[in-house]
């Protein structure tokens, strides 16, 4: 089977009869074999997943209408829930659970004739920005196994990086799935707070969490998005409006205004390398006529403690469910309800997430509610202030997605938790402030590691950030 290029290409193969929906899973299947050092699919759905291409392939043949995402082998992070699948969120916490519902975004993949060929793994409960927080051993990133892929949804990014399979889901709460599509050269999609349902996804911090497709292309993301996108019973933070037909509108037909920050491109901890080619990139964009501002942005050194404040806070209350009681892992020898609650998330939780969960009680105790959490609040307040006040005079905000390419794994710089914090400065604002933003894979360092560019657009925007997205990739 040839390379994979994109969907309609695939799907024109298959009603041409040139291979089936089995031949794809089966080469799928054989790929992620062949690949298993990747250790990037915690499950594959073998047998589902053959059940479910013979079914399409029937239905090819009796000349039904099919879905948007006909035949299309998807990968799911190990934190979206599929109906009767185990999901563990990378963790141990979780057993051996399994799924008695599919995320909403799940079933309207599948309402759609996708195929889900398994389950991926990420850092544990999406913390992390290596993949190396899973419970299951690290996945490597297919340029170097010796590097990351990023995180959390570093093994959704490796799979469409390594073909093994032609998309993947992931889930963005400060940039896990801008990250690791910046750090293994695809494409990777949040969209505004609300535009997909979050019902089945294992909650981190729900007022940051989005879940987002990794792509080979922007024609692929943008029709994962207006599949999974739209109002939602099951999900009341889900937006109501009418959502575009991304993949219809993929032509920007005009000169764009295009801010970027000062203060990003000065920042100390930005890669030289990364920096001037940004740069140039823009200049670039600037003589083909679109309109480059620099702007300032007074608060780029807030946004890493706020992100980290408010999101461990909205951890701490959600991974409260975890108890041993409940859901998967118990600590059999506990005898009385404390203990249970103690052994079972002392043995079930890694290091990260109790990490996590203390830093966020400790942010809602009541001695330092109004020191941390309340003051954080003010502050994403204001952050939100200051950026739409850009995005209502530019139409996107571009900057580097990441600071520097791939880290090595194991990299002792970034056991310091605060220094690996640090390197999701660009892209937590996106999720601070609920605004859609992409990561293209447009660049390729001197090391040898690729990396990306991020563009951010309005709340809403998906349409135009897609389309001007599709016009970069096309330069
Ligand atoms: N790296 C960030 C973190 O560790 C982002 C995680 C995410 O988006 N899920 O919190």
């Amino acid at each position: 089977m040839e390379t994979f290029i994109n969907i309609a290409h695939t799907q024109a193969d298959l009603k041409q009869e040139k291979y089936t929906c089995v031949d794809l899973v089966q080469h799928y299947m054989k790929q992620i074999k062949e690949r298993a050092s990747l250790n990037a699919f915690l499950e594959v759905y073998e047998a589902a997943a053959l059940v479910r291409a013979q079914t399409l392939d029937e239905k090819l043949a009796r000349g039904e209408s099919l879905g948007k995402l006909f035949g299309v082998v998807i990968g799911i992070k190990d934190v979206i829930c599929v109906k009767e699948h185990r999901v563990s969120a990378a963790s141990k916490i979780l057993g051996d659970f399994e799924s008695l519902f599919s995320a909403t975004a799940v079933e309207r993949l599948l309402a759609e004739d996708a195929i889900v060929i398994g389950r991926l793994n990420c850092d544990e409960f999406a913390m992390g920005s290596t993949n190396e927080n899973s419970a299951f051993g690290p996945t490597r990133n297919a340029y170097d196994e010796q590097k990351v892929p990023g995180g959390s949804s570093g093994a959704s990014a490796v799979a469409v990086q390594a073909g093994l399979c032609m998309a993947a889901l992931g889930s963005d709460t400060g940039g896990s799935v801008r990250q690791p599509a910046s750090f293994c050269d695809v494409i990777g999609v949040k969209p505004t707070y609300g535009r997909i349902s979050r019902h089945g996804l294992i909650a981190y911090a729900s007022s940051f969490d989005q879940i987002g497709p990794l792509t080979k292309s922007i024609a692929d993301a943008a029709l994962l998005l207006e599949v999974m996108a739209g109002k939602d019973d099951f999900d009341s933070t889900a937006l109501q409006e009418e959502v575009p037909a991304y993949s219809q509108q993929l032509h920007f037909g005009r000169k764009a205004k295009i801010a970027y920050v000062k203060e990003v491109m000065e920042h100390p901890g930005l890669d030289a390398e990364i920096r001037a080619n940004t740069m140039q990139f823009l200049e670039d964009l600037q003589e083909q006529g679109h309109e480059l501002t620099a702007v300032t942005f007074p608060y780029l050194s807030y946004l890493v403690p706020t992100y980290y404040i408010l999101t461990t806070a909205e951890a701490s209350s959600n991974l409260a469910r975890y108890d041993g009681v409940q859901y998967g892992y118990r600590d059999e020898e506990a005898q009385d309800m404390e203990m249970t609650y103690r052994a079972s998330r002392t043995a079930g939780f890694g290091a990260e997430v109790k990490r996590r969960i203390m830093l966020g009680t400790f942010v809602l105790s009541a001695g330092y509610y109004d020191a941390y959490y309340s003051k954080a609040q003010k502050a994403r307040r204001l952050i939100l202030e200051a950026t739409s006040a850009i995005l209502d005079a530019y139409d996107f905000i571009v900057t580097p997605t990441t600071p520097t390419t791939a880290f090595d794994l194991g990299d002792s710089k970034y056991q310091d938790p605060i220094a690996m914090y640090l390197a999701d400065i660009y892209t937590v604002q996106a999720n601070l402030v609920g605004m859609p933003a992409v990561s293209l894979p447009l660049f390729q360092h001197s090391n040898g590691m690729p990396y990306g560019l991020q563009l951010m657009a309005n709340r809403y925007e998906e349409a135009s950030l897609l389309a001007f997205a599709q016009h970069l990739m096309e330069k």
